[in-house]
């Protein structure tokens, strides 16, 4: 049998759908960032990163590199195995008091990256919650929704950030258990959900909740604790999910909650207990940023200014920037090929990466470029960052917001 053209097949089903992904080759030059390298077809070439989700650039940070560096020399490199059989290593013990201070929370537990986190998170306390019924947002990411699936139990999915639907299903489903499920920013749109009033719901109809901070830690509330903290709901969430991989610079995903929440994962979670844990060279290097960040607000403000001021240019410029209430900044193409063309252009022509964002990451239609700036992205970038998007714009037919030209 030709095992080959099952796999071929499927590549072509994808080339078909204009959906083959391509990842280019670049590496980061620590303390230029956002600058990098592009290993490109004809060699070497400087460009400047767009899309990265080291949001703060804590990749980089002198704190974090040392910590990293410093760890692996006094203590080496792997963890040695899963937990069971190696123990725990310091570094990873002090990682998990760090996460449940910065959270105020009594415990929490580290996997190995956001994604494990949320697909054994929430199976795990799904499967330990007898009739339970899930309530997702409809806008979850994949390993929330793997998560769910593999909870294996009732689950039904509310509109995007909709509290009158999600009312509707709380009341619905009566006095059996229930977990809701959902982030606090959506990563795509950058909009935010109104925790406060999920919280609400939740005491009200004797909801468990579960929230997805990855794309919120480290960035908002006055420690970094994300946006319950910022809401100042953090103490009524039951269960905040986060990851070390994006404001944290590192690896790595985890849960903090109460005690016996955390302890039960710990004890049930095959995705936690038949993997080797993180080493303790990335441990030191996340908690080295944490606690840098539950004290320096610097990243955080400059985050915000560079953000309003990369929307405020492509704006005025007539760039159809997607309405965004965060750091993320859409941009919108609405057409898998062309958003595909606007990202080798700017790469190819223009020395900027920015990741096409094409189908099922987004609904079709809906194709744009993410851009993500940093503390570290200065006017002069922001400035060709916006002349690039205009000649390619132009060059793709893409389409400017007339209203804003004609205010300038
Ligand atoms: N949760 C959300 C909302 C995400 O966007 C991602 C994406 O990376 C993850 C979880 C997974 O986190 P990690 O990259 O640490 O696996």
């Amino acid at each position: 049998m030709d095992y080959s053209q099952f796999f071929q097949n499927a590549l072509n089903r994808l080339h078909d759908e204009r959906r083959y992904r391509v990842f280019a080759d670049l590496e980061r030059i620590a303390g230029r960032f956002p600058h990098a390298v592009w290993h490109s077809p004809q060699g070497k070439r400087n460009v400047v990163i767009w899309c990265s989700n080291d949001y703060l650039g804590m990749g980089q940070h002198p704190k974090v590199v040392g910590a990293m560096v410093e760890t692996a020399t006094r203590v080496g490199t792997g963890a040695g195995g899963t937990r069971n059989i190696a123990g725990t290593h310091h570094p990873l013990v002090q990682l998990e008091e760090e996460l449940a201070d910065l959270h105020g929370k009594e415990a929490s537990l580290l996997f190995t990256s956001g994604y494990v986190s949320n697909h054994t998170g929430i199976s795990t306390i799904a499967k330990l919650i007898p009739n339970v019924l899930i309530l997702s947002d409809a806008l979850n990411h994949n390993s929330m929704i793997e998560g769910v699936r593999e909870a294996r139990c009732d689950r039904q999915i509310f509109r995007h950030n909709d509290v009158a639907h999600l009312e509707e299903l709380l009341i619905a489903a009566g006095d059996r258990p229930k977990l809701i499920v959902c982030e606090s920013l959506y990563s795509m749109d950058g909009d935010v959900a109104p925790l406060a009033k999920i919280c609400d719901l939740a005491e009200q109809y004797g909801a468990m909740t579960y929230v997805d901070e990855v794309h919120a830690v480290g960035m908002y509330g006055p420690r970094g604790g994300g946006i319950a903290e910022r809401d100042g709901v953090m103490h009524r969430i039951d269960v905040l999910e986060g990851t070390l991989a994006k404001a944290f610079g590192c690896l790595g995903g985890y849960i903090a909650g109460k005690a016996e929440v955390i302890d039960a994962v710990r004890s049930y979670a095959a995705g936690f207990i038949f993997t080797t844990a993180l080493p303790p060279a990335i441990c030191s290097a996340a908690t080295a940023a944490i606690r840098h960040l539950k004290t320096s607000n610097w990243e955080r403000e400059r985050h915000q200014e560079r953000a309003a001021r990369v929307k405020a240019i492509l704006n005025a410029e007539g760039l159809p920037v997607m309405s965004s209430d965060t750091h993320i900044v859409p941009l919108f193409v609405g057409n898998p090929e062309k958003c595909k063309q606007a990202s080798d252009m700017l790469l190819e022509e223009h020395g900027i990466y920015i990741q096409p964002i094409n189908y099922p990451t987004v609904a079709k239609g809906t194709e744009r470029l993410r851009i993500t700036p940093s503390p570290y992205h200065e006017d002069a970038l922001i400035d060709h960052l916006a002349e690039a998007l205009l000649q390619v714009w132009e060059r793709l037919d893409l389409p400017l917001n007339r209203k804003s030209l004609a205010a300038e």
